[in-house]
């Protein structure tokens, strides 16, 4: 599987800051070291363009973050520093998921070591999210007329806010999400599916709803491409989870997910999202399952998908 990847996914931020972003850099380095991702296989993805970013976010936006003068209480909605190098960053790795989407409608599947960066709306960012990496992706290979349905499956604990409102109707989109019933965000416009889980909710009862709610959002959606936001945040250590997942129940997760495409050969976009375990490293070893159900049942090599028959 081909994995979009850049140094500038993890920059430095003030010693305590809730954002992991260490864990990019961890998570890199780990599929490195165990094999999972050969270094032929990685590439750097450039930055998205501002026109690109346009098909989705609206002019006054994008201009208060190029220009350097978002309002302080926007900035603060962010809860990142909305400098130039981390707005480059930001672009950069939406420039990932559309170079991953564009890869997964030929190859079958790749994944971007960043991104899933639902909560961005197209007036403003939140909670970590600057711009809508999927919405944006599936407005430029729609402008390149090489994509139809999509289907955005989000396992993420936080409910898509910014994919619900951004894909509300469109025809075209389902949206299908799992998430903390009390958790952020508070206000949760609605998915297609939107499922909410009680705070302590374990592996079986988790796993008995994606098995009961993944087929029917696939079914509805017959989708070209699927983009599968990973987040590892349902993880029971989680500091932002309130549920109570195994480490065994996030891999079982990843892998009913990864198997219900490999049976339909949906090609699949594979989205980090969220993860706020103690450290970096723990965090970005949890990010890693979802690349080793992936080798598991993709297999070692990139091959292509064989053509749907209907
Ligand atoms: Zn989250």
């Amino acid at each position: 599987m081909r994995v979009l990847y850049a140094s500038e996914y993890t920059l430095s931020l003030p010693e305590g800051h809730r954002f992991p972003i260490g864990k990019y850099s961890a998570l890199h380095r780990m599929l490195h070291a165990e094999g999972l991702v050969r270094p032929d296989v990685i590439s750097t993805p450039q930055r998205a363009t501002w026109d690109q970013l346009s098909l989705v976010h609206s002019g006054s936006y994008l201009e208060a973050l190029r220009a350097g003068c978002l309002s302080q209480k926007a900035a603060r909605r962010i809860g990142l520093p909305a400098t130039r190098s981390f707005v480059d960053r930001a672009r950069r790795v939406v420039g990932g998921t559309v170079e991953a989407a564009r890869l997964a409608l030929v190859e079958g599947r790749a994944a971007n070591l960043a991104g899933g960066t639902h909560h961005a709306f197209a007036d403003r960012g939140e909670a970590f999210c600057f711009f809508h990496d999927v919405a944006v992706a599936v407005g430029v290979l729609r402008r390149e007329g090489r994509l139809g349905r999509v289907l955005v499956v989000d396992l993420d604990v936080h409910q898509g806010d910014g994919s619900a409102a951004l894909f509300a109707g469109d025809a075209d989109a389902v949206t299908l999400s799992l998430h903390g019933a009390r958790n952020y965000p508070f206000h949760k416009p609605p998915s297609t599916f939107d499922v909410a889980l009680p705070d302590g909710t374990e592996d079986e009862a988790y796993l008995a709803a994606l098995e009961a709610w993944l087929p029917r959002a696939l079914a509805r959606a017959r989708p070209d491409l699927v983009f599968y936001l990973a987040g590892v945040d349902p993880f029971r250590d989680d500091r932002l989870g309130r549920l109570a997942l195994s480490r065994a129940g996030l891999a079982r997760r990843d892998r009913f997910v990864l198997e219900s495409l490999r049976e339909d050969a949906v090609p699949v976009v594979i989205l980090p999202a969220g993860g706020y375990g103690p450290t970096a490293e723990q965090t970005a070893e949890l990010h890693a399952i979802v690349h080793r159900e992936a080798r598991r049942v993709f297999g070692p090599h990139s091959r292509a998908l064989a053509p749907r028959t209907c």
